[in-house]
């Protein structure tokens, strides 16, 4: 590559030093490649304006990735490590580059704004070493116009929508990893919702001697009916009913699940999960929706076990150990991981898709559904959310339980529509 096609390449945001001396390089170099041979032809050059402009457009974010190019995540500090790519190359020859495609047409297209996307050096890699065809012009013509679409829209968009924060934390989470209220704060203000105040830590009571029993449910349950309602109605006098109620959560899937039957299905809400890397970001917001799979129970007339296995696999042998002579039914991911979900849409697809297998395992039997779960926290919220509604069928909630490496599964808990979410207190 050229210095001038690597200056191209590199901009600096406007403030760079290079325009001068990139035309002068590239047309001394241009000039030494005629006389030499006829081979490579002259790499047209983006003016610094067009370059400012297609900064600015994509308001600094690569427009495939949607990675932040002016800021470093780990040290938070200013950057600009963007490059101005060409969807039709800045020479004849280069990538995307049809047959016909003339100096002339470079040298016009250079120019245009309509051909000139903002992205981190990775995309461009990609873009630009692949083999022709992988990302076609027109492709990249469409991503380029709904990105702009988008940020477009998202600048137009004002920032009123109104939310009470609550983060559920398990007892023995709430020191070791916990999840701060700023984070909450950031990840509402990133879904376009303002906190009303300070995201709210609900700390899960102790479990004596690791084991959670009626007892400890009950008291969970009474604790986010209270925490969850004097939290709305502190916000009721700004937004009346309005008001989005956001969660995120480390805890136990299921006081995860009361959590989303105490919220209720009718309820607007943000469910975030907690990834690894991310943290409450999206890992990644382009991710396409996923298609579980579902295997129904055997015919028979043994009771319903529902397993879903999107954190992880559990094993039928663990399911028929506490539920003797089961039909196992299996909702699954399609390669279950600890970092399955990428973004809300995520939480979305697995309810649309749940809800129908649900409405299936109902019909089938009159008796209650036994459920084992290795599920994203998100998932245990949004399927407490969704039994609350608009399901009249009563499920039994197991989890392993006690010590050693290989917990067993142990009933928690009945989880239906019956319980009443404005229990009474524990005497
Ligand atoms: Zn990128």
């Amino acid at each position: 590559m050229s210095q001038a096609a690597k200056n191209t390449g590199k901009n600096t945001g406007g403030k760079s030093e290079e325009a001068k001396p990139a035309s002068r390089k590239a047309a001394t170099k241009a000039a030494s490649t005629k006389k030499a041979s006829k081979t490579k032809p002259a790499r047209q050059n983006t003016t610094k304006d067009v370059k400012t402009m297609v900064w600015l457009r994509a308001a600094g974010h690569c427009e495939l990735c949607g990675k932040d190019l002016t800021l470093e995540l780990v040290s938070l500090k200013n950057l600009f490590e963007g490059e101005v790519a060409h969807i039709f190359p800045a020479a004849p020859g280069g990538p995307r580059g049809h047959a016909g495609y003339t100096e002339a047409d470079a040298k016009h297209l250079t120019n245009d704004l309509a051909n000139l996307m903002l992205l981190c050096p990775n995309c461009h890699k990609s873009i630009d070493k692949t083999p022709d065809g992988v990302y076609p012009a027109d492709d990249l013509t469409d991503r380029h116009q709904g990105f702009l679409e988008r940020i477009h829209l998202a600048a137009m968009t004002p920032h009123n929508d109104f939310g009470v924060g609550i983060i559920v934390l398990g007892n023995h989470f709430s020191t070791a990893s916990s999840i701060e209220p700023t984070e909450v704060q950031r990840a509402m203000f990133a879904e376009g919702v303002r906190p009303h105040t300070k995201p709210h830590i609900l700390v899960l009571p102790e479990i004596p001697d690791g084991v959670r029993d009626a007892r400890y449910y009950h008291q969970v349950r009474l604790m986010l009916t209270r925490t969850i309602e004097r939290e709305l109605s502190a916000a009721r006098s700004e937004a009346g009913d309005a008001a989005l109620l956001a969660i995120a959560g480390l805890a136990d899937i299921p006081s995860l699940m009361i959590a989303g039957s105490v919220m209720g299905d009718r309820r607007r809400r943000l469910i975030f999960s907690l990834d690894r890397d991310t943290r409450l970001r999206w890992p990644d917001p382009a991710a396409v929706r996923p298609v579980y799979q579902y295997t129904p129970p055997p015919e028979g007339d043994g009771p319903v076990a529902l397993v879903l296995n999107i954190s992880a696999s559990i094993p039928h042998d663990d399911v028929l150990a506490a539920v003797p002579g089961g039909r196992v039914a299996t909702f699954a991911a399609e390669a279950p991981s600890t970092q399955h979900v990428k973004n809300a849409g995520f939480i979305a697809a697995f309810r649309e898709q749940l809800q129908i297998r649900l409405s299936e395992l109902e019909a089938s039997t009159a008796h209650p559904i036994h459920l084992f779960a290795a599920i994203p926290v998100a998932y245990a919220v949004e399927f407490g959310a969704l039994l609350s509604m608009n399901h009249q069928h009563g499920y039994r909630i197991y989890d392993r339980m006690g010590a050693g490496k290989e917990k067993p599964f142990v009933f928690q808990l009945d989880l239906d529509h019956d319980e009443n979410p404005n229990l009474k207190e524990v005497s």
